[in-house]
């Protein structure tokens, strides 16, 4: 059986997988009594044919479909009450995310906003903050990625900025996790190859940092370990030949791979990736790319042995520490990822902000070493500067 063979998965939720499967919209929807979706999505696929795929698939069946496409590339808190709006206007019963992980997070956090009285950053992922939520309120989602990286479609969380504070929150619920997902990877053979490189590179940073998070956890490891392993046979193919559909394929299934293992935890590589995707709105996915040498190299003797397991997984020469740091590097450059935050915009003035809201990011918490203000500093001066220590 090829990596692209269509199946019907039952976990972590209900996915149909596979070419062309969009043209079950419909069925999904009935499948959560969804009568009336709003479909929420970004400007950017609303201009796209896959958009109107998607519509045609609802408009066959009689489905009447919304559309709200108002969400940023880092969705805000006002995209959320912009959708909840256009949700209750319509009088919709039910959401379609659709999307890379921005439209798939403002879609879910949309869901959840629309039967609750208090405002958003209630739900923020603090202490049991989601306790707050009326659950009896949210609306059923039906999630249709179309980047294949941050896995937001088995995901139970929304990652939404509060321009208030500048900083990026988790809002998070159980119910979140989207219970009907179609993964058609041909939805993602339009992606550029500067995008499809990023959003792999987000869905390697997740494995990855799920795999190295401490904790005993052998399901999300033996997840994580081969979600890298597709993203090391297959990332460069579906760069370099976008049409694929194999390449595509195993990318899709090694984002959902990434977002299911990271219950465990995620790492440095995400705190920084927050605090500067708040700030400066770089590509989340870019961001993960060019930090992950410079924090693995920061927890090297918490993982060591964890990246040699890695290693001979990925049947790499000398598997080693040193083998995954080369490979990390090897692939950044093939993919032309920057090797320096600097690239990205980010300066050494930026460190008295930058290093303690990393310090306070969630993603902190599961680093495999302990990192305060003093390693964080260093850490973004070593990205900054491009010197792996
Ligand atoms: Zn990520």
């Amino acid at each position: 059986m090829t990596v692209s063979a269509p199946r019907n998965w039952n976990y972590p939720t209900a996915i149909r997988f596979g070419p062309g499967r969009i043209k079950e919209l419909p069925q999904a929807c009935a499948e959560l009594g969804i009568t009336r979706p709003l479909l929420v999505t970004d400007p950017g696929i609303a201009a796209l044919p896959i958009l109107e795929a998607a519509l045609e698939a609802n408009r066959l069946s009689g489905v009447d479909t919304g559309v709200f496409s108002g969400v940023d590339s880092n969705p805000v808190g006002a995209n959320v009450d912009a959708g909840v709006s256009a949700y209750k206007d319509g009088t919709h019963d039910g959401v379609i995310a659709m999307g890379g992980g921005s439209a798939l997070d403002a879609a879910k956090a949309i869901a959840l906003m629309v039967g609750q009285d208090r405002p958003l950053w209630d739900f923020e992922d603090v202490g049991d903050n989601w306790s707050r939520v009326n659950a009896d309120g949210m609306a059923p989602v039906v999630a249709v990625p179309t980047t294949s990286g941050t896995g937001s479609e088995v995901g139970r969380a929304s990652v939404i900025t509060d321009v208030a504070t500048h900083t990026k929150k988790i809002i998070f619920h159980p119910k979140m996790l989207p219970e009907q997902v179609i993964c058609d990877p041909a939805l993602t053979i339009g992606l550029p190859p500067k995008i499809t490189a990023a959003v792999g590179m987000d869905a390697l940073s997740h494995n990855l940092e799920a795999f190295c998070a401490p904790g005993n956890h052998p399901m999300a490891d033996g997840i994580a370990i081969e979600g890298m392993r597709l993203i090391h046979t297959h990332l460069l193919t579906a760069v370099r030949e976008p049409a694929n559909i194999d390449a595509r394929s195993a990318m899709m299934s090694a984002s959902l791979m990434g977002a299911t293992a990271f219950q465990k935890g995620l790492g440095a590589m995400h705190s920084m990736a927050h605090v500067i995707g708040a700030q400066l709105n770089a590509h989340h996915g870019l961001i993960n790319a060019v930090v992950m040498p410079y924090v693995l190299c920061a927890n090297r003797s918490a993982i060591a042995d964890r990246l040699q397991d890695l290693a001979r997984y990925l049947d790499l020469p000398d598997p080693g520490f040193m083998a995954v740091l080369d490979w990390v590097l090897a692939l950044r450059q093939a993919l032309d990822i920057p090797h320096t935050l600097a690239d990205l915009g980010v300066t050494h003035a930026h460190l008295p902000t930058f290093a303690p809201a990393a310090v306070k990011d969630p993603s902190t918490g599961s680093n495999p070493l302990p990192f305060g203000v003093d390693e964080f500093s260093k850490l973004f001066s070593q990205a900054i500067d491009g010197s792996l220590t």
